[in-house]
């Protein structure tokens, strides 16, 4: 198992902010992964689990404790008929891929979603009316003492970028049983690159970001408040409200946690304000706070 010190959290997530961790671990099998449960209960400070770090900010001045990684790692996947059994950092754009390969068809609105299958189901990610609560079948995790068990789609209690496993409550994902449907490769690999076509065309993947800053209201959507209020290129620092995606809050180079969280607020304020709507973060802040 990797271990690192003091270790630049921006280097572990899309939006390229955040101070240094304790200590961040890096597991290669479940065998590691309990063992750094362990490791990290051991020091009786907090810890954290997190796969690409793509849906997550960072505070500026860092985590204490433990942050157990899991994207880049745990990543054996297996495909049976119509099953896949995908351990927990597995990327979601490689197991998409994976699936359109044996002609599997559900993952089409994935391809394009930064992280992990782990991350992904805790945020139950989604895109083009597609979401991963929709080809999950069990969720393999590990509790904070490294007992395992098991869950079913049910018990994980999915609704919108919502599931039980989301507040760091004790659970981690080890790994995800999906059930797809037959398809043909070539009609799957045609939809995925129209889906990729469109978020390329709509989204400033020219800069870092975490995606969507909020979940759509009901009924709505935050992009189009956010516009309304006129909110397209406003900075902060070095953190903008794009002007391709009025959702996302980009990286123009320097960025800090800072600079996005008076961003959030300014814009929470002034939708509140002009049309009675409080917006909801889907990022979620990991700091001393929020472990
Ligand atoms: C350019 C861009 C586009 C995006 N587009 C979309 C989109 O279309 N749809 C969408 O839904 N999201 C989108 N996102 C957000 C993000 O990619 C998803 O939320 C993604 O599923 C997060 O996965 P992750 O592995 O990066 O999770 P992280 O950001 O690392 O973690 C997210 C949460 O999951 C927890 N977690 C992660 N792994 C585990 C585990 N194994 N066990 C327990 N807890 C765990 C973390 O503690 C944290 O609470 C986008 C992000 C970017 C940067």
């Amino acid at each position: 198992m990797k271990t690192k010190k003091n270790e630049p959290m921006w280097k572990h997530t899309t939006w390229r902010i955040g101070g240094p961790v304790d200590t961040l671990l890096q597991p290669e099998s479940v065998a590691e992964l309990q063992q750094a449960i362990q490791q990290a209960k051991d020091t009786a400070l907090p810890f954290y689990v997190i796969g690409g770090g793509s849906n997550l900010l960072v505070a500026d001045d860092g985590i204490r404790g433990t942050v157990i990684q899991l994207g880049g790692s745990l990543c054996q996947l297996n495909i049976e008929n119509q099953t896949i059994y995908a351990e927990a950092g597995v990327p979601l754009p490689v197991l998409a891929r994976k699936a359109a390969e044996h002609n599997l068809s559900g993952l089409e609105f994935a391809a394009g979603i930064p992280g992990t299958i782990g991350g992904a189901v805790v945020m139950n990610a989604g895109a083009y009316q597609g979401q991963i609560s929709d080809v999950v079948e069990q969720v393999v995790c590990c509790d904070k003492t490294g007992q395992l068990f098991t869950l079913t789609a049910e018990e994980c209690q999915f609704a919108y970028r919502n599931s039980r496993f989301k507040k760091n409550n004790g659970y981690i994902i080890v790994s995800v049983k999906l059930q797809l449907n037959k398809g043909k490769k070539e009609e799957i690999l045609t939809q995925m690159q129209k889906n990729t076509a469109a978020r390329n065309a709509k989204q400033p993947v020219e800069y870092p970001s975490a995606g969507s800053i909020f979940k759509n209201p009901p009924g709505d959507a935050a992009g189009r408040l956010i516009e309304l209020i006129g909110a397209k290129g406003w900075v902060q620092g070095g953190a903008m409200v794009s002007e391709k995606h009025s959702n996302f809050i980009v990286n123009t180079g320097k960025a800090t946690c800072e600079d996005v969280l008076l961003l959030v607020e300014r814009i929470k304020q002034a939708v509140k304000e002009r049309t009675g709507v409080s917006l909801e973060e889907e990022i979620l802040l990991l700091d001393k706070e929020n472990p």
